[in-house]
This record gives structure tokens, sequence and C-alpha cells, in this order.
């Protein structure tokens, strides 16, 4: 255990037994968090747990998102100047602060979104992992010097803030993207408005609430470094439009991405877009299939397939698949489905109806595409007739129809089968989404091919791991509709800044570059 890890308040803390509402007012008190300047009518908030309403907000509108903007400009201008180790140590507090209140946060985040308790628990510690990233890399923005075709002179490129970002996040993780963006954004010198989803609104006043404490109690930074706005796609949308909003990083849908997408462009703004992915694993016959088994089914059902890296699409080769897929069905049969809150649940609700109508409408499109589909039907839970709980899919199909080239945000996992190599690539490759992909195999030689440039073509691309629960330090992101962007990890602080390119000139004299000739008698 790290000894920072004893900071952690205790397992269990808030009653959730006088109704879920007023836990979520004992977690803002512990938090020493006030919701009351933010009460209104404008957005009512739900508990996917049993459906019950948590909280009534106030949203921004045109004119409050105008302001927003203006002081966030206000704030870049100040901080930029701030040196980025110091930067770095605003985002080291804040780290703190979410480390001392890990359990309020994350029974929180479980209560708004839905997800089992020890998932809530990794978002969280995904959180403080990222500020720990972020705090290392405040003293790692560093250029290139590059060789100089001239003599005595010196070529460098180097990093400077580049100004607001704007960050558009989904329901389905509610505070891990945005600290992804936002802590990186921080040490880079940018200011940060957060839309998050209006389906999670709480999580996000909670974890933003804590860094504007941080920031209160830190003398380097400025007023309205970190803002949050709470609204629609059409709060969002002012976001992509506003001319001095310099970073829109968007994560979510396909269809958001290419509304948002193209209006950042239009006005050349910088986009960094995390959208949907139809992800897949390719079992070979020399996988070993407990492995692959294990690897399977957290991949397909774990947050109860509303991850955008959830496994969606199972290319099974011929050989194995019926052995595969019967272990799969006795398998997701006996997964315990229920409250979040319950250590013993693998399953927690889909986050509303529409969740549920839409997983409906898909398999019921499947079994009409000649697909057999096992599970998939609704779970009544007690005390809970407002909720969607469902038993996860699976659904064998004779072919990649297109149901399964589409993402749908449930637990549905479509099998498929192949018989030589080659054609397991092209299924797994043949959907518009390119997020993440994995492969199960003992063989050295499909392992290479899987991650050459002839195999995936994916962001993400696995062997002997699921699709889902990606560390931190690599570069997360996909291809083709997925948007290409890459909030965090690796290299992906560049998308936080702006590069110059620099010529220092030390010699007498002016030689051009390419052997240019200019040459004018003058002294
Ligand atoms: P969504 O697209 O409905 O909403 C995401 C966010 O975008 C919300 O804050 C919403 O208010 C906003 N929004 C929607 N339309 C907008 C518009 N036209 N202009 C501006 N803002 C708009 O997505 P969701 O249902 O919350 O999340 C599920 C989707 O997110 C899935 O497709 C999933 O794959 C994707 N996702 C992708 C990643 C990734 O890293 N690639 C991560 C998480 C989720």
């Amino acid at each position: 255990m790290n000894a920072l890890d004893t900071m952690i308040s205790p397992a269990t803390a808030y009653s959730v037994a006088g109704g879920f509402a007023d836990a979520v007012v004992d977690i803002f008190a512990h938090l020493d968090l006030s919701l009351s300047t933010r009460k209104g009518d404008g957005l009512a908030v739900f508990s996917p747990i049993d459906g019950s309403q948590l909280a009534s907000l106030r949203t921004d509108e045109g004119g409050d998102m105008d302001t927003m903007v203006a002081n966030a400009r206000t704030a870049f201008a100040a901080w930029r100047d701030v040196p980025a180790p110091h930067r770095g140590e605003l985002v080291r507090r804040y780290g703190l602060l979410v480390r001392e209140h890990k359990e309020a946060l994350s029974q929180l985040l479980t209560i708004e979104n839905g997800k089992i308790l020890t998932e809530a628990r990794g978002e969280v510690q995904e959180v403080i992992d990222i500020c720990e990233y972020a705090v290392g890399l405040s003293r790692q923005l560093f250029g290139l010097t590059i060789a100089s075709e001239r003599a005595e002179h010196r070529l460098t490129e180097y990093w400077h803030p580049l100004g607001v970002l704007g960050l558009i996040s989904a329901f389905n993780f509610p505070a891990a993207v945005w600290a992804w963006g936002t802590t990186v954004a921080l040490v880079c010198g940018d200011s940060a408005i957060w839309k998050p989803s209006e389906k999670t609104p709480l999580t996000a006043l909670a974890f933003a609430g804590l860094l504007q404490k941080a920031a209160a109690d830190y003398e380097f930074a400025p007023d309205h470094l970190v803002q949050v706005a709470i609204g629609d796609a059409a709060c969002g949308a002012i976001l992509a439009d506003h001319p001095d909003v310099a970073i829109v990083s968007a994560t979510g849908s396909v269809r958001m991405g290419q509304d948002v997408g193209v209006r950042v462009q239009r006005r050349f703004g910088r986009p960094v877009l995390e959208l949907g992915g139809n992800n897949a694993a390719i079992v070979a016959p020399s996988a070993d299939m407990g492995l692959a088994l294990r690897g399977t089914i957290f991949a397909a059902t774990g947050t109860c397939g509303q991850r955008c890296t959830t496994l969606r699409r199972l290319i099974a080769h011929e050989d194995i698949r019926g052995d595969f897929v019967k272990r799969l069905i006795t398998a997701v049969g006996s997964l315990n489905i229920g409250s979040p809150l319950d250590d013993a649940t693998h399953v927690g609700p889909l986050i509303d109806k529409a969740a549920f109508d839409a997983m409906q409408r898909a398999l019921e499109q499947a079994r009409r595409e000649g697909g057999t589909v096992h599970g998939g039907e609704r779970i009544e839970v007690a005390g809970s007739p407002d909720a969607y709980y469902v038993r996860p899919a699976i659904v064998e199909m004779p072919a990649q129809t297109d149901i399964v080239r589409e993402e749908t945000f449930a637990p549905i996992l479509y099998v498929l089968s192949y018989s030589d190599f080659a054609e397991a690539i092209a299924l797994q490759n043949g959907v518009s989404q390119g997020l993440s992909s994995s492969l199960f195999t003992s063989d050295v030689r499909e392992a290479e091919k899987f991650q050459s440039a002839q195999g995936s073509d994916c962001g993400i691309a696995n062997v002997n791991i699921g699709t889902s629960g990606a560390e931190i330090g690599g570069a997360f992101g996909g291809e083709k509709v997925t948007g290409g962007g890459r909030v965090s990890g690796s290299d992906s602080w560049k998308n936080y800044m702006r590069r110059v390119t620099a010529t220092v000139n030390y010699s007498a004299s002016l030689p051009l570059a390419q052997g240019v000739k200019f040459d004018l008698d003058i002294d």
C-alpha cells in the first residue's frame, strides 16, 4: 500500500438509508462543497440505481457561457506566465485532495452513474494517477534542437500554452476523461471550462469543486482557472463555436463528434475528438481459453457495456467457437446483477430507459438479421421499478451484418467466426469505428501481425488482454470515426500547447535557406 493511501477516508462513510438524494447532500457536505448556488429547475438529475431524483440544477445559458469564456481568457493570461512546475504544484495539491476523499467521490460517482463501486473507485484512482502523471509532465514539456543547414545558426522548437480548453464529456466516465484533459492542460498553462454530460453533473461539480478549492488556496492560481458549465448539447455547442475557446476536447458519440468537430474546424480551433468504438477480440485456436474467457467477460459486461472500449464483437476461430460460446453463456448467466453499491454485484444498471430501449431495438434487429440471442432481458431489482437492469446479451450472428457494425451502448456481445487469420483481421477492421481491439493467441506470428501495419487499424491493439481498462501512460484514443484524438497519455500534451519553430543567427552574415541568393549592395 502506498503511504498516501492511509489518507483515504474509510469506506461506507455515507448512509444511503435516507435515499440517494440525502446521501448526495451528505457527500457534498463532507467535501465541504455547497450546491446551494447551483440549485434551480433547469436540469433534473436521476440515479440509475433506482430512478430516484437526486437534485435539480440551474443550467448555464448563452450569456453565462460568454461570461465564463471571458473569465477563462483572463485567467489564461495570468496562468500562462506561471512557471510550469509551479502549475504542476496546483495539480499535485488537487491529487492529494482527491486521494483524501476517494471514498466519498467513489460513492457519489456510483450513485449518479451506476457503475459498480469497485469500478468507481478505479475511476477515482485514475484521476489520482493522472494528477501524478501531469505533475511529472510539468517538468518535461520539452522541445527540440534541430541541426541547422546554415553555419552559426540555432534551430529549435519549443512549446507555449495555447489558451482556453473547452472540455465536453460523456456520462460513462464522468470524472476520469475530464481529469485526463484538464490536469494536463493546466500544467501546459491553459485555463479550462468543463461541460459534463447532463446525466452526471453532480460528479462534475464535486470533482471540479475540489480543484477550485485547491486553486483558491494556491497563491499563483488566478480566479476562474477551472469552471463548470451545466447544460445539454446546446451548452456544448456554444463552446464548440466560441472563437475564444482555443481547444475543444469532446468525448462522446460519433453523432456528437460529427457536429462538434465541424463547428470547431470551421473557425480553425483545435478539436480533440474521442468518439464511439465498436471493439473486437479475436480468439485464436492456440489461445489460453481460460484467460480469453475471463478477458472477454470483463470487457463485454463491465460498466454494464457502457465503456467506449467495451468488447462488442467476438471473432472466434471456427474450431473453438462452439465450446467457447457455451462457456461464455454459462459464465454470463452466473453474473450477479443488481445494486452497484453491493460488493457482490458484477453488473449494475444501464444509465436510463433510453439506453434500455436502444438495447432492445438492437436485439430485435439482430434477430431479424439472423442472430440467436442469449440473455439481454430486463432484470427486476426489488425496490427499483424505475431502474433498468439487464442480463448482458451474447448474440450468435451468421455474419457481420448492419447491427453488428453499429455501436449500441449496452452489454451486447456479437459472436462471429473465422477460418483463417487474414479473414479475422478483415472482420475486425470491417467497421467504421477504430478504438480498441484485442487478440488472444499463443502464436507469436499472429500476435506480431495483429500489431503490425497489416493488422488492427485501431488506436489500441492488445494481445492476451481484453479491449477495455487502458492504463494512463499510453496515448488513449482511436482512428476512423472514433475521431483520431488523443486526450491524454504519451505526447498528447502537445494538443494543449502551440509549437514555435525558432531560428537564431549568431553569425555576421545572412545566408538564406536552400541556398537562395538575394544579394543587395547596401551597408
Ligand atoms: P453523447 O454524445 O450523447 O454526449 C456526450 C457529451 O456531448 C455530453 O456532454 C453532451 O451534452 C454533449 N453533446 C451531445 N451532442 C452535442 C452537440 N451537438 N454539440 C455539443 N455537445 C454535444 O454521448 P454519451 O451518451 O454521453 O456517451 C456515450 C458515447 O461516448 C459512446 O459513443 C462512447 O463510445 C463515447 N465515449 C468515447 C470515449 C473515447 O475515449 N473514445 C470515452 C467515453 C465515451
